[in-house]
């Protein structure tokens, strides 16, 4: 008998013992936890959400971030609207990652973070906490809506931000979850803001009047554009509309809540990048024709007012009449501007092959296209149409397959992501970052026509530069022995051989794991 003072007879009751049923998932691990954060989402409950992400953007060999986290596409959405306050939910080094390059890339805004602990993450307590925060956030003298996002840990653990009011003092709130382990790309993680707003905004015009456009209402019919453009794009886009009797919509992403009325109010959608897939599942909802392609270059200008005049019923003369206004302008843009030389080209913004087009039509060799983004039936004229010019198009291309083809084709330009550049780089190939350097460069129409030569020009003309580099740096070792040696580089095979054989073993064993 033991002499423990008790309350009841509770500390007597026989304990079950028995063998849990499935290991928990290890989700420590974050972005290279592979599947297991998938797995722990299913177990809690997220399958549903899960199979929506994967039919909304398809995976390929391109399945998890190899770039930057997939959040930062949300993050830097909603931190670019007005009026608009962003909070995450996730571990802290992931916060801190995505702050960093939201302020990197010039947020003028706090980001809200709401940090959890184990405990709180099981016990329930990190919803509480963030429901307590946006209860407390929900100003409407600053705020017209509040972004919730979950990262990887709490979207695996089934944290149910649409439990969250929809709406606090006039206040909305938008909970998304935005999984690296869901959404391959930061371009798609846009799109799932982009999906859930004007879903929101869909649900209030339904509901009864919304406010107006703050610039007032265009007399004319609009075109609403998808996708983050050069600003004087959809300038350039309206005044190629104009001769239609149509005028340019609002961009989305918007700027502020009340452009996403505007943006569902049009007669058309421009899907200029074409990954966003769930906005425009809401533009369909909204009873909204939706256009492929972009007006780039000259036979892609042609098509795309062809499309704009099919989508709006125009009669052809007056589809022929906007084309002759801009087409030999075009026409004679690209002639004055002319690009020789190859080119490979790689991106993640989704608007790889438009590029590739311009450049294409301004007398460059490209004969590889890589896009980080899937293939959708928005992206199928300019997949289509550069087949027929001999490119190879590779959609949701992978590093190695963007890396494999730089130095397959050697080109006089290699036009990639940052790793891609780097390796260029590394091998006396003049390169350019596709983001900075391409993506913020006018497009459209006249004004991008011959608007890439300069840049393109130029890097290809520094070949002579690059080879002197790299030959002043041969020599100086790379991998493990770069970096300034005293003596001889201090190799030491033995480790690595020693290290290979425990990561052999650990494989089998997780293999001999699979099995049991
Ligand atoms: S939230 Fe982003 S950085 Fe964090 S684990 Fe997921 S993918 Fe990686």
């Amino acid at each position: 008998m033991s002499d423990e003072v008790t309350y009841d007879g509770a500390a007597e009751a026989r304990v079950i013992t028995g063998t849990a049923v499935e290991t928990a998932p290890d989700m420590a691990g974050g972005c290279h936890s592979g599947a297991e954060m998938e797995k722990a989402a299913r177990m809690a409950g997220q399958s549903e959400l899960l199979d929506q992400y994967a039919r909304d953007y398809p995976k390929g060999p391109h399945d998890q971030p190899q770039s930057m986290c997939p959040a930062f596409g949300s993050l830097r959405v909603g931190l670019r609207m007005k009026r608009v306050a962003t909070v995450l939910s996730g571990s802290a080094c992931c916060v801190y990652g995505l702050t960093f390059v939201s302020h990197f890339y010039g947020a003028r805004r706090s980001v809200g973070y709401v940090p959890f602990n184990s405990e709180t993450l099981v016990t329930g307590k990190l919803f509480e906490d963030i429901r307590e925060s946006v209860h407390e956030m929900a100003d409407p003298d600053r705020f017209d809506a509040i972004v919730v996002t979950n990262l990887c840990v709490p979207t695996a653990s089934g944290v149910p931000l649409r439990l969250l009011p929809s709406e606090i003092n006039g206040v909305r709130i938008v909970g998304i979850d935005v999984p690296g382990f869901g959404i391959p790309t930061h371009a798609e993680a846009k799109d799932v803001l982009a999906g859930a707003m004007l879903s929101y905004a869909r649900k209030e015009v339904m509901a009864g009047p919304v406010a107006a456009p703050a610039g007032g209402k265009s007399d004319r019919p609009t075109v609403t554009l998808l996708g983050e453009m050069f600003p004087a794009d959809p300038m350039m886009i309206g005044a190629m509309l104009a001769p239609l009797g149509l005028a340019a919509g609002p961009v989305v992403p918007c700027r502020e809540w009340r452009e996403l009325y505007a943006a569902l109010d049009c007669g058309a959608v421009a899907a200029i990048h074409p990954f966003y897939t769930a906005a425009i599942r809401e533009f369909e909802a909204a009873g909204r024709p939706i256009v492929g392609s972009a007006p780039v270059g000259h036979d892609g200008t042609a098509a795309w007012l062809a499309g704009i005049g099919d989508a709006f019923g125009l009669s052809a003369d007056r589809v022929a009449a906007a084309q002759n206004a801009f087409l030999p302008a075009i026409k004679g843009a690209l002639a004055n501007a002319p690009i020789k030389g190859t080119i490979t080209l790689s991106g993640y913004e989704g608007s790889e092959l438009l590029v590739a087009r311009l450049l294409i039509e301004s007398g460059a060799n490209v004969p590889y296209v890589g896009t980080a983004c899937p293939k959708t039936p928005w992206s199928a004229a300019d997949a289509d149409w550069l087949s027929s010019k001999g490119v190879k198009v590779k959609f949701r291309a992978s590093l190695e397959d963007d890396c494999a083809a730089m130095e397959a084709v050697q080109p006089d330009l290699a036009i990639g992501t940052t790793p891609v550049v780097q390796k260029a780089k590394a091998k006396g190939i003049p390169s350019l970052y596709f983001t900075n350097l391409i993506s913020a460069r006018p497009l459209m129409g006249p004004a991008g026509a011959g608007s890439l030569a300069e840049v393109v020009n130029a890097a290809m003309g520094n070949k002579a530069r690059m080879d002197s580099m790299r030959d002043f740096f041969a020599g100086v070792g790379e991998g493990d022995t770069a970096g300034i040696w005293e003596g001889s580089p201090n190799l030491r095979p033995d480790f690595r051989a020693q290290h290979q054989k425990k990561l052999d073993k650990q494989a089998r064993a997780a293999k001999a794991q699979e099995m049991i």
